[in-house]
């Protein structure tokens, strides 16, 4: 997690919420759904119940602004946006940003549009730990002054080995002594900016025996000549992350401070500097992190993907960032299914990837018009078809929504087939176009091949068939039936197309699990995660179609059309294949 650093003060005594009037009183019975479906839910209950918190619920989301948000976020925004909706309670947007030297305006800009992609709002109620500097400055002299912190001289290196280990007691900084009216002068001149980075830190005098690390006289303030992106250059002393989220939560009285399982053990540290400051006292609970198959989750890393230039950007398709998926074709409703469906533990695990691509399927199957796109044409010639002259069929938009109505494709003498629908040499129970064998084309004819057509090299690059024009439709009237349908454009009026395919960034489960000595997990990166197919050719009903759309090209899979698409060429995206790997694995389950 996020390690924090800086400052600035507002004195604002930090004692009145935050919080705007209520529009609706929380309560167990506002709870859309009924009963708790998770631990949090029935721990909020409780405290409902015994009216613990007044009956509110505060919830926050506090993201460091150091990278952009990926689907794990997903996981907390659904949860602490949700917990507030159904219990009609508040959430807050904060961010914790501590660390100058790592966190971007751009990173804050992208984080608000995430959240309000995935379907939440915070009203006014965005908030910055930065702005509560000054606040943090005033509790750390008052912990001086109480005898309960001391400017340390010890280099980062030296706290670090002082601190021991989980099997060995830690050893006092030489520093730890020093009088209180030192203490309160060297913290003031670390803050006029009188000592060189790194040269001290002020220290909680806890516990250097603690069996909890983290309560083993941990760093509160740094010395950091550093520009922050929002107090500027005010303040070369930042407090650390630890010093500063707990107390976040405080000021803005969060009800339940909902975080991932890694600060369960930082929870004793947060309750310290609660009750020694005598400050308002919210209730931390944890849940375990979202990892997923194929997937790396890690802000850093995935800034270093960018960085290396081993993706686009932060917003390639192939990242799991917010922005990524979002390009790809996922939807905020297939995300939050997701979500609802993962539930909510106090174990870490693995979630497999298809349960995701199965909701985005779910969700897409719904929305998505039908069209038919040739991803790798061959050509086919319908030798009695007259030439110049065109048929218009029609063909269903939606069969999972009748409203969505009908369309035409155009039919003439020429086509496109997909490579993959033809044979020559076809294999037992191929059922697609192959010498002397007859096909259906979808909404059109019944077209059996004739002779075919080859290159040099011995490659066919033509088909030539004939059509029964009785079967137009797809019935033919004398009863015979035939095993294959097919999907085609007409080659005179179909739009060339550039079409990006994608497959996981990673060949691992685990990212993590390498090979060999030596290596990392970039040795796991899929060397075909993209493949660019161009020129495809889509149906003339797509021209005009805007960045964003969603289709299902029939028999290929969920596309949506990329905004690097342009007047004269569209860009689409394979969000996700037709093949429901996850309907398989319950299927299996359930039997
Ligand atoms: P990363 O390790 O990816 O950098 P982080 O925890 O440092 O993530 P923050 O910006 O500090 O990222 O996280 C904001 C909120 O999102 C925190 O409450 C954090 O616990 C939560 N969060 C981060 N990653 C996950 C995840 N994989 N699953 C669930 N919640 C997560
Ligand atoms: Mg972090």
């Amino acid at each position: 997690m996020s390690q924090s650093q800086s400052s600035r003060s507002q004195p604002d005594p930090s004692d009145k919420p935050v919080t705007g009037p209520e529009t609706q009183k929380p309560s167990p019975d506002n709870a859309q759904n009924s009963g708790p479906s998770n631990f949090i839910e029935e721990l909020i209950e409780d405290d409902l119940r015994t009216g613990k918190w007044d009956g509110r619920v505060q919830t926050r989301f506090p993201p460091e602004p150091n990278g952009y948000l990926h689907i794990g976020h997903a996981k907390s925004i659904c949860l602490n946006f949700g917990l507030a909706e159904k219990y009609g309670g508040k959430c807050n947007l904060r961010f914790d940003d501590t660390n100058p030297t790592k966190e971007e305006q751009e990173y804050v800009d992208a984080i608000r549009s995430d959240v309000r992609w995935l379907g939440f709002g915070w009203d006014d109620r965005e908030f910055f730990a930065s702005d509560y500097f000054d606040q943090l400055y005033q509790w750390a002299l008052q912990l001086i002054r109480g005898g309960m912190a001391y400017v340390c001289d010890l280099s980062n290196d030296q706290v670090r080995e002082y601190r021991g280990t989980l099997t060995k007691p830690g050893v006092e900084s030489p520093y730890r002594n020093r009088s209180i009216e030192e203490n309160l002068q060297l913290f003031e001149r670390m803050r006029a900016g009188e000592f060189p980075d790194g040269s001290r830190t002020l220290r909680a005098k806890i516990d250097m025996a603690s069996p909890n690390l983290n309560m083993r006289d941990p760093v509160l303030y740094r010395i950091l000549h550093a520009h922050h992106h929002r107090s500027g250059d005010k303040w070369c002393i930042y407090p650390m992350y630890d010093f500063t989220h707990g107390q976040s939560d405080s000021i803005e009285r969060i009800t339940h401070s909902i975080c991932t399982l890694e600060f369960e053990n930082h929870r004793p540290l947060y309750d310290w500097f609660c009750d020694t400051l005598g400050i308002y006292h919210p209730q931390q609970i944890e849940f375990a992190r979202l990892n997923l198959t194929y997937t790396m989750m890690s802000k850093r890393r995935l800034l270093e993907l960018v960085r290396e230039k081993k993706v686009r950007g932060w917003d390639d398709p192939r990242m799991p960032t917010i922005q990524g998926i979002r390009r790809r074709g996922y939807t905020p409703e297939a995300v939050r299914e997701f979500c609802r469906r993962i539930g909510v533990t106090k174990f870490d695990g693995v979630t497999d990837i298809a349960l995701l691509e199965h909701c985005l399927r779910e969700d897409l199957n719904r929305r998505s018009l039908r069209v038919m796109g040739v991803l790798r044409p061959l050509r086919v010639v319908i030798d009695n078809y007259p030439a110049g002259e065109c048929d218009h069929l029609e063909a269903v938009n939606n069969p999972e929504d009748p409203s969505a109505g009908t369309r035409t494709v155009p039919f003439s003498r020429e086509l496109y087939i997909e490579q993959d629908d033809f044979r020559e040499d076809p294999p037992k129970k191929y059922y697609r176009l192959a010498p002397g064998q007859e096909v259906r084309l979808r909404y059109g004819y019944f077209i059996t091949c004739r002779s075919v057509v080859k290159d040099d090299k011995g490659q066919v690059v033509e088909v030539h068939c004939t059509y029964d024009p009785a079967t137009r439709g797809g019935n033919a009237p004398d009863g015979r039936k035939v095993k294959g349908t097919i999907h085609w454009v007409s080659a005179e009026h179909a739009l060339p197309v550039e079409v990006r395919l994608y497959d996981h960034l990673f060949m691992k489960e685990d990212p993590d699990e390498v090979d060999g000595a030596g290596l990392d997990w970039r040795s796991n990166l899929n060397p075909n995660s993209l493949e660019v197919v161009s020129p495809c050719y889509v149906e003339p009903s797509l021209a005009g179609a805007a960045p964003g759309g969603h289709y299902q090209f029939e028999r290929l899979g969920y596309f949506n059309v990329d905004k690097d698409s342009t007047a004269s060429q569209l860009v689409f995206n394979r969000t996700v294949t037709l093949k429901d790997t996850w309907a398989k694995i319950e299927k299996r389950e359930t039997a």
